[in-house]
This record gives C-alpha cells, structure tokens and sequence, in this order.
C-alpha cells in the first residue's frame, strides 16, 4: 500500500474530460481553457513537489511510530478506524490552513480557481507538506498507525475528494449529504460569499463540520474563487504568490508583534485595517449602520 493517489490519475483524466466536452457542447460553460491548463500544472507540479516531501514526511512518520503506544493491526476494523482519523485530522489540518495565514498560503492555491470543475480538485499547493502540513498527522504513528497505512489513507482521502469537485452533481439522497461531504457542500466551501466564508472544512465525512460548529447548508449557487482573486494563471505565480505577499507584509510591518501577525494571524489580518479577516468581515456585515468595507 501507501500512496495509491497514481493508480487514480486514468479515472480522474476520463472523467475530468468527460465533464469537459460536456461543457464544451453544452450550454453551460464551466471550464475556461486557461483555467484548466492553470489546474492541471498545479496538479502536475505538486506530484513533482511530493516525490521530495513524501520522503520527510515518511521518515518523521517512522520515527514517531517508534515511540507507539499500542499496535494497531491492519484489520478490517483498524483499517475503518485509520479513515476515520485521518479523515479527522484532515479536518484540523484543513480548518487551520483557513485559519492561519503560514498554511493558508499553500492552500490559497487550491482555492485560487473562479470556476469549480473537476479539474480544480486537481489544483492543489506545491508548498503544502514541506511547510510541515503533514504535523497535523503526527499524533496517528504515535497511537499506533502504521506509517505506510497513514499514507494510504490520506490518499484515499484525496481521491475521494476528487469527485465532489463538480456543479453536474445536485444535492444527493438526505442521508449521504447528512453523513459525507458532497459536490453541495464541497461548493460551499469553495464559496467566496461573505456566509459561506471559512465553512465546511470536511474531508470525507461532512459530520465533523456539524460537530465543531463550520457546518452550511448550500442556499444560493457560491460565487467561486477568493475575496480577492489573484487574476493570473501562470502556475508558479499561482504557487508562490501568497509567500510573496507574506514576506512583502512582515518586511513592511511596524513592530515584532505586527510582523508575527502577518504570518500566524488569520488571512486577511492587518494592522492598519486595511484588509480585514473573515470574522471582522462577518461582524462588520452585522452592524447595522455600517457600510461594508472594501476588502
Ligand atoms: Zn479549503
Ligand atoms: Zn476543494
């Protein structure tokens, strides 16, 4: 086992080109050809950044599975219980890439596409795991999953988030979007509506997001992309734009405290007001006699 992500890719091209001519001959145009090349090197490029970084990943994973504490066998109900820690480190780690601007400048990238196809699933950072996202997952060799079934199960999660990139998909039978996060709740998350903003955070299992209050139902069709688009699709931009901004903020900051903001504050903090974080966007929308600030 381990990363099994490559053994998805022929799946992922057919059904990626099936939505394409769909779009292509039908009357709703939901894929741009730029877009989609932009996607689909980002794709490309962080298969090439993980060949490097799987490696640390790996080797940090081992060490700690020395230090277990109990062993947990490979069994259909171990295997059950790996997804489902997995999936729920996911979500922390997913929540805290919104949450924290040091990991929402790799994220940024997946969510740097104004249109939601299946190839923007494949949009994904090439700066995620050597900036350390996998310490989200350090605890599990700890307990006692075996490094190699981490892996595995982190890719299976990846690819089951493949396929909840779509707007063919409506909403499905009560019970699944009750339980798994789906195409409805998945376009929410991808929603740069002020409501929208920094919810649905699942990764297989939408419960977690009704568990730890991130949970919203999808009302109006989400106007896709970021408050502030960042209008390039070159890939390497696209890759490193945020790192860009990050170190142009803490350069220009006054004072330690401001500079330590700009990287370990939320995404859109400043310390003049001049952009603002989505919880100060939310509370300025409640305010009655204001008018909303341009961010
Ligand atoms: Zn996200
Ligand atoms: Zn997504």
């Amino acid at each position: 086992m381990g990363d099994i992500t490559n053994y998805a890719i022929p799946f992922f091209l057919i059904t990626l080109l099936a939505e394409l001519s769909i779009s292509l001959y039908g009357k709703r145009k939901f894929y741009t050809s730029n877009d989609t090349f932009a996607s689909l090197s980002m794709g490309i490029g962080s298969i090439v950044a993980s060949l490097f970084s799987k490696g640390i990943k790996f080797t940090v994973f081992t060490f700690l599975y020395t230090y277990r504490i109990i062993d947990i066998p490979m069994m259909w109900w171990g295997f059950v219980l790996i997804l489902i820690a997995d999936d729920f480190a996911y979500y922390w780690f997913h929540r805290m890439s919104h949450r924290m601007r040091y990991f929402w400048a790799s994220h940024v990238v997946h969510h740097s596409s104004q249109k939601y196809n299946l190839s923007t699933a494949l949009r994904q950072t090439w700066t995620g795991e050597i900036s350390g996202s996998f310490m989200f997952y350090a605890w599990m060799p700890l307990v006692g999953f075996e490094p190699i079934w981490i892996l595995t199960a982190q890719s299976i999660s990846l690819i089951y988030q493949y396929w909840i990139h779509t707007e063919m998909i409506g909403k499905l039978p009560r019970w699944i979007e009750f339980i798994f996060n789906t195409p409805s709740h998945h376009r929410v998350h991808h929603g740069s509506d002020l409501k929208y903003l920094d919810m649905n955070y699942a990764g297989i299992l939408i419960i977690w997001d009704r568990m730890f209050g991130t949970f919203i139902k999808e009302t109006e069709t989400p106007r896709y992309g970021l408050v502030q688009n960042i209008n390039t699709y070159n890939p390497v931009r696209i890759a490193f734009i945020e790192w860009g901004s990050v170190i142009k903020d803490v350069w220009r900051a006054p004072g330690l405290y401001n500079k330590i903001q700009y990287v370990f504050g939320p995404p859109g903090w400043s310390h003049d007001g001049s952009t603002l974080t989505t919880d100060e966007m939310k509370a300025d929308a409640e305010k009655p006699h204001k008018t909303t600030s341009p961010t």
